[in-house]
């Protein structure tokens, strides 16, 4: 078998050997790496650093995956040299490896500017997981962090850290922010975007030395002015990996130069990825990447055909949660006939470059839903004369599938992932694929940046033959709608009762499904002003009370974040005792439950303990976990006590789509698990982390961040935002962990945390409304006799003090 050295574990490296693989002749395969980790999505580090991924989310060819193709991975290995005559790479560790194909694949490093200062501590690139790992130690509450560089990694990394609670400043050369990807106008748009989120941006100028000792305190820029800095990220551009290509005698411009069947200068070795130069061109971006290896793979076993004649420069980003799309060539000049479209209130801009009638660049800003449709029209060279007036507006399709059938079957769909149209429509005809999320399972798309999750779906939808009742699941046969859309009826209609819906809107009396569905989407939308109808909810908050199997019910008493007295304590005890409760346990979540209650016994038992209810019955606030934190740990960095007993308070007898578990620890030791709750409060040196999603039950999943917060009351108000926004938007019984997946964090941030103030107040306003009119079933119409007492904590504002 004739011997095939790999060097470069990245994208591209593994994308062209996985196509390899499935061709013959077989080779011995050797893979080289100078990183010490399987093959990871590059694209993906954005997220980890933002806390959105680990690093385990983004690998994409496991240790299994070389050990099942008997592919001899060496990591830690950087090779520096290649004789090309003797036909041997040699490693820095001395070892000479032969081969009869070399393939390279190195990739880029980040590009350093002449910049003083750049060997002190706390000075950062952005392009390997170790780089995001030491990002990751290093960013924290209040790190002041300074990004040199205003293009896509700049950005991305400006996002991670203002999300690990940096405060960030870009500065940037140019006079615009992206500026190879979006013209200055567009540039204005990315630029409010970002700094609305609360990124500083300095444009229009270069950092001239990074100040401070051996470690930085700032950096000083072309004005002379200065900023302080804890860390610096130098994300200044990249330089195409070609020291081997030249090592070898290869020729080499920018890149190593490839032909058309991606050949370079030697019969014998071969390139892919950033380090090549194909027609001139160096690209930057995974999707010609993944088309380079296709046609790699082809000529390098002897399939020879394919050829590979240069890809459409087109970048479809999500910066900071802002969709942006550049396409082709979208410059002023002569020939060239702008096409544009702004709207200052929405954020969003767009520009279409035609020339002789045909499309020849795109920019997209704020909504880039469309850019598939610019895509194709690249691509194709189709003459739009025709079309003039639809070009920004297109007619409203009477079915989706046809825009998408219009896509050629190579296009990529997933630029993070490299996933073309033809592997889609592949995993719905030949897996049974039916829904996003068995379509992210078999194929990965749409598990990258998000931003063809739509396109994903406007394919699935056209496709799938069972699309469309999996997402659009209605209620019931009863009420036959999805459940925005009945929102949008009860809103509109201004229907208060589930009688009033049913009759106007069902098929019959309704049932077990819909009533307690449309019992909570009354609640939630009217904030509690509805016609309350106790029949058409659940048994178990009919009664008010969990029926056990046996028939009998337990009753919790709410103690607030497991903090309790000796006075209910005795209470409890007094209860147990004189209604001969024959279990009394603590349950996981530190609260009291009394088991094999009465039925009849209920009321009595309730007045007695004269605590409030712990609702563990119903689809509601459960209780939220504490640890000791700063009182009584010596680790304590935070009250986690003080808030986590503020959070119920506040939380409390609302009524969710599904039950809500919450935990605040005083420090990321995670004593209580906060990561593995519906919202978590994670205390950190000078602030905290606001964590949603989690879970560890049936499903586990660590939560994701949401935000990262100064004080204790802001922490609380990140999470009533979110709390409110999964009230509004989740469907009945859907979980935290299902509802973040499914509308993606970065679109939950978008909409709660980074919503405009306007945005923010409403959701604050409509929580509030529902928590004056949330009542306790068991305290309702009259005062409880012993007001909670707790043991004496710091006060919320001392803890912030
Ligand atoms: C943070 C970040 C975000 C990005 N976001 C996007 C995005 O949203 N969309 C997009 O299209 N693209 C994005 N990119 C770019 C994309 O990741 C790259 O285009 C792609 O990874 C290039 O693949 P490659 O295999 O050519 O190089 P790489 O993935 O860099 O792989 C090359 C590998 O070879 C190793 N190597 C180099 N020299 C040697 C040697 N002598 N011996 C042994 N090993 C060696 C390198 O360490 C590296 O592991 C992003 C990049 C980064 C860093
Ligand atoms: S999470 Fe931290 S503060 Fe809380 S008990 Fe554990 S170690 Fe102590």
């Amino acid at each position: 078998m004739k011997a095939l050295v790999v060097v470069g574990n990245g994208m591209a490296g593994m994308a062209c050997l996985e196509h390899i693989l499935k061709y013959s002749p077989r080779f011995a395969v050797t893979v080289f790496s100078d990183e010490t980790h399987v093959n990871y999505n590059r694209v993906l580090l954005s997220s980890v650093l933002a806390g959105e991924k680990d690093a385990d989310d983004i690998v994409i060819n496991g240790l299994e995956w070389y050990q099942k193709h008997d592919i001899d991975l060496r990591v830690g290995v950087r090779i520096v040299d290649v004789d090309a005559r003797a036909k041997t790479v040699t490693g820095n560790d001395g070892h000479v490896t032969p081969y009869d194909t070399l393939l390279l694949a190195m990739g880029s490093s980040p590009w350093f500017p002449p910049i003083a200062g750049l060997d002190k501590d706390g000075v950062f690139a952005f392009r390997t997981l170790d780089d995001t790992r030491a990002l990751l130690r290093r960013a924290g509450r209040q790190t002041r962090a300074v990004v040199i560089g205003g293009g896509l990694l700049g950005l991305e990394a400006a996002r991670g850290l203002q999300v690990q609670g940096c405060h960030v400043t870009v500065v940037h050369l140019m006079d615009t922010l992206m500026e190879r990807q979006v013209d200055p106008c567009g540039g204005v748009y990315l630029r409010s975007k970002i700094e609305e989120l609360g990124v500083n941006v300095l444009l229009g100028r270069t950092t001239t030395a990074i100040l401070g000792g051996e470690t930085v305190t700032g950096v000083e820029l072309s004005d002379g002015s200065t900023l302080e800095a804890d860390l610096v990220v130098v994300a200044a551009g990249i330089r195409p990996n070609v020291e081997l290509g030249r090592k070898a005698g290869l020729t080499v411009n920018r890149g190593i130069v490839v032909n058309d069947l991606m050949e370079t200068s030697d019969p014998d070795i071969f390139a892919v990825g950033e380090c090549t130069e194909h027609n001139e061109i160096c690209y930057g971006l995974v999707a010609p990447l993944f088309e380079q290896g296709k046609v790699l793979a082809a000529t390098i076993t002897g399939n020879t055909g394919p050829t590979y004649t240069g890809t459409v420069q087109a970048a479809k980003l999500k910066i900071m949660g802002v969709d942006v799309f550049s396409a082709g060539e979208w410059a002023d000049g002569t020939g060239v006939e702008p096409v544009r479209y702004e709207d200052p209130a929405l954020g969003v801009y767009k520009k279409l470059a035609l020339r002789d009638g045909k499309l020849a660049g795109v920019i997209l800003v704020g909504d880039a839903g469309d850019s598939h449709r610019y895509m194709e029209w690249l691509r194709s060279g189709a003459d739009l004369t025709a079309q003039r007036r639809q070009l920004l507006f297109p007619p409203p399709s009477a079915d989706a599938g046809l825009d998408v059938a219009e896509m050629a079957e190579s296009a990529t769909v997933c630029g993070c992932v490299g996933v073309t149209k033809g592997t889609i429509i592949r995993a719905i005809h030949e897996n049974g694929v039916n829904t996003l999320s068995q379509l992210k399972e078999t194929t990965r798309a749409s598990t990258g940046c998000g931003s063809c999750t739509s396109l994903c779906q406007d394919l699935l939808r056209a496709v799938a033959p069972e699309f469309e009742e999996e997402v659009k699941k209605v209620i019931c046969g009863c009420l036959p709608f999805a459940e925005d859309r009945l929102r949008e009826i009860l809103r509109s209609a201004r229907l208060k009762s589930v009688q009033e819906v049913l009759e106007i809107y069902g098929n019959g009396p309704g049932c077990e499904v819909c009533k307690p569905a449309l019992s909570y989407m009354l609640d939630m939308l009217w904030c509690g002003d509805h016609d309350e109808d106790r029949s058409a909810r659940f048994i178990n908050d009919r009664v008010h009370a969990n029926i056990q199997k046996d028939g009998t019910c337990s009753v919790i008493p709410r103690i607030r974040g497991g903090v309790t007295s000796a006075a209910e304590l005795r209470r409890i005890a007094d209860v147990a005792d004189k209604y001969h409760v024959p279990m009394v346990k603590i349950t996981g979540s530190q609260r009291i439950d009394l088991l094999g209650v009465k039925k009849e016994d209920l009321p009595k038992i309730w007045a007695d303990l004269d605590m409030p209810s712990g609702q563990a019955y119903t689809k509601g606030v459960r209780m939220v976990k504490t640890c000791v934190g700063t009182d009584f740990c010596r680790f304590g960095t935070q009250d986690s006590t003080a808030v986590g007993i503020e959070l119920e308070r506040r939380f409390e007898q609302l009524f969710t789509p599904h039950k809500v578990k919450m935990a605040a620890v005083g420090c990321p030791r995670n004593c209580a698990e906060a990561t593995v709750k519906d919202i978590g409060l994670v205390g950190q040196e000078g602030g905290w982390q606001v964590v949603v999603g989690g879970a560890a039950g049936k499903s586990v999943r660590k939560a994701d961040l949401l935000t990262t917060v100064e004080t204790s009351e802001a922490a609380l108000e990140a999470a009533e935002l979110f709390f409110q926004y999964y009230r509004e938007s989740a469907n009945y019984l859907e979980r935290t962990y299902d509802f973040v997946e499914r509308f993606g964090i970065e679109k939950v941030r978008k909409e709660t945390v980074y919503a405009p103030e306007i945005v923010r107040q409403g959701l604050r306003d409509r929580f509030a409304r529902s928590k004056a009119r949330a009542v306790d079933p068991w305290l309702e119409g009259r005062e409880p006799k012993h007001p909670t007492q707790f043991i004496p904590i710091q006060p919320l504002e001392k803890v912030n003090a």
